[in-house]
């Protein structure tokens, strides 16, 4: 089980104890708004359970892990960018750039992104 002690601001947003545009909510995972946005779209879309980073993953999380990405291609579409395109991107730990140790897949989009990796 994990301890409250894992918990970070995404689990706040998840109970709506603190504003975030809210996007979209189920009952496994949580979609809103970066705070600092990157591109015209910039959406997270986390877990409601705590999985701190992507190499906490286990096969009980398989049915949230599958939400993400069917909640990204929903959101992208109430975005009116699924035709455009975007880009999906889980950072993780240190070298990945991970700065919020909850899970979160970001989806941007809305004008061209360049390339992946600028070095
Ligand atoms: P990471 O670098 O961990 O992959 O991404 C963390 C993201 O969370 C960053 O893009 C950052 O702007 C966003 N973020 C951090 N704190 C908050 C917050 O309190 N509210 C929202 N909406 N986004 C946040």
């Amino acid at each position: 089980m994990v301890s409250m002690s894992n918990e970070t601001i995404f689990s706040k947003i998840i109970r709506k104890e603190i504003p975030a545009d809210i996007v979209y909510q189920d009952d496994l995972v949580t979609a809103f708004r970066d705070i600092a946005p990157k591109a015209p779209t910039h959406i997270l879309i986390i877990p409601n359970k705590i999985i701190p980073t992507a190499a906490d993953v286990t096969t009980e999380d398989e049915p949230t892990l599958g939400r993400l990405f069917i909640v990204a291609r929903k959101v992208a579409e109430q975005e009116g960018i699924a035709q455009s395109g975007y880009r999906l991107i889980v950072n993780c730990k240190e070298h990945g750039g991970q700065e919020v140790d909850h899970l979160h897949m970001h989806l941007v989009g809305g004008q061209p992104l360049g390339p992946m990796l600028t070095h």
